[in-house]
């Protein structure tokens, strides 16, 4: 690992350029660093673990473009197909054996889902998912959880109110508050607010979205019993539960977070890994929810490129190798070790930090409060994760550009790459003192 002065005039000088023709010099807020300051790194290519800048840096990543790279970065295999299949054209707005193929793989993954519809995002998985679960219910009211993110469809750009579960206001400026008053929002992993939800709102819930494990407030567990709880609550009173594992799908264990946990929702999201690093998103779930998906049924749902060929074959590719090797075993060791090597470091140098985890996907939360909902959260020391950060960066170590990003292990870091990081991650402790 180069852990000499790094230097980023090149990023910053493309940066530069950027800015005059896309807003913040990116096509998605979180890339431009404002969170922890700094110039983004311009990236030139990925190899493995890998990631090289525009300047010649070369950083273990640990991003791993937010989650879809689970086998890390230009997997041969993965290469391989996606040539061929270009070389066959990249799309065809007609039906492929591919389409069917990835499906039965998600199915076959997650017995939950006994129908799926590919999409292009994880946005669109999840608009459509609430789309059909108003179908299916007749109901119109969605709680969803403070600090989860469903991507960014009007309706689920709310944010709680004051109060411990309330009626969504909006996130951002451009949503109607029409939008989003059919959004209710609860603390995450508390029962008794959404309970006080069911009282108030039962006959007009369709659906509870969660990311069953959280990823983005950086990454919180549900609390034993929590998401069980939820399930019955929904069931009880005939509003369905979706789960939205655009994350964790293929993450936190081949069948998701819902064979972790052993809970069947009624609908499912996926998107990032099932893409093998292309566009991708999908939903999926009961057969007689999915049967209501236009052209079976009458709601409405469509896409250009949607199931397009390079998407699906890069995920089936992935999901294959997933699927053939001892991948998540292996993942679990290397993040295991990484966890312990890092809280380590923490204790010797008197740092407070948490670090959930579960599986590949962790945060390091410098707090040294239990974090369980986004109030404990947004505790965490940003400006501390932001110095961090950037010692991280100057020892060749690219962590997410925010403290409530999670963090990812691939198949392709080695022992090495995690000891180099362990022991960047104890220098860098040592820094902020
Ligand atoms: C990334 C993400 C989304 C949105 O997916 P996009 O492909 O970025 O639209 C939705 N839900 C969760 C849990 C995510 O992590």
């Amino acid at each position: 690992m180069n852990s000499d002065m790094k230097h980023f005039s090149r990023s910053e000088q493309l940066f530069e350029e950027a800015q005059r023709y896309l807003p913040g010099g990116v096509n998605s807020p979180v890339r431009a660093f404002k969170a922890v300051g700094g110039t983004p790194l311009f990236i030139k290519r990925g190899q493995g673990s890998r990631l090289y800048d525009e300047d010649g840096n070369e950083f273990i990543d640990y991003v791993c473009s937010w989650g879809p790279l689970i086998l890390g970065h230009a997997q041969p295999r993965v290469v391989r197909a996606v040539k061929k299949a270009i070389e066959r054209g990249s799309s065809f707005g007609c039906p492929t054996k591919l389409e069917t193929t990835l499906a039965r793989m998600v199915c076959e993954a997650m017995p939950s889902i006994k129908m799926v519809r590919f999409v292009n995002s994880g946005t669109e998985a999840t608009m459509s998912a609430i789309r059909l679960a108003r179908a299916f219910t007749g109901r119109n009211k969605v709680v969803k959880f403070a600090g989860c993110y469903h991507g960014h469809s009007d309706g689920l750009l709310a944010k709680a109110g004051p109060g411990m579960a309330t009626l969504g206001i909006p996130s951002s400026p451009g949503v109607p508050a029409a939008l989003t008053s059919d959004t209710l929002v609860a603390p995450y992993n508390n029962l008794e607010a959404v309970e006080q939800l069911f009282k108030r709102f039962a006959p007009d819930i369709t659906a509870v979205i969660i990311e069953p494990i959280a990823g983005n407030m950086g990454v919180v567990l549900p609390k034993p019993g929590f998401l069980e709880h939820l399930r019955g609550l929904t069931r009880q009173s005939g509003a369905l539960l979706i789960f939205d594992e655009v994350i964790t799908g293929f993450r936190v264990a081949y069948g998701g977070a819902q064979s972790l946990y052993n809970i069947s929702p009624d609908l499912t999201c996926l998107g990032k890994i099932i893409g093998g690093g292309f566009p991708i998103g999908a939903y999926g779930g009961r057969r007689d929810i999915m049967e209501m998906v236009a052209p079976l049924g009458p709601v409405y749902q469509a896409g250009t490129l949607a199931g397009n060929p390079l998407a699906m074959t890069a995920g089936i590719e992935t999901i294959t190798i997933l699927k053939e090797s001892s991948a998540y075993e292996e993942l679990e060791k290397k993040s295991s070790l990484l966890e312990k090597g890092i809280t380590g470091a923490a204790s010797k140098t008197g740092i407070d930090i948490q670090l959930p985890r579960v599986g590949s996907m962790f945060t390091i939360f410098f707090t040294k409060d239990v974090v369980t909902d986004y109030e404990t959260a947004t505790k965490a020391d940003t400006k501390l994760y932001a110095k961090f950060f950037h010692h991280m960066l100057a020892q060749g170590v690219y962590l997410p550009p925010s403290q409530f990003e999670a963090a990812f292990v691939s198949s392709a870091h080695t022992d090495k790459d995690i000891q180099a990081t362990v022991e960047a991650t104890e220098k860098a402790f040592h820094s902020l003192l």
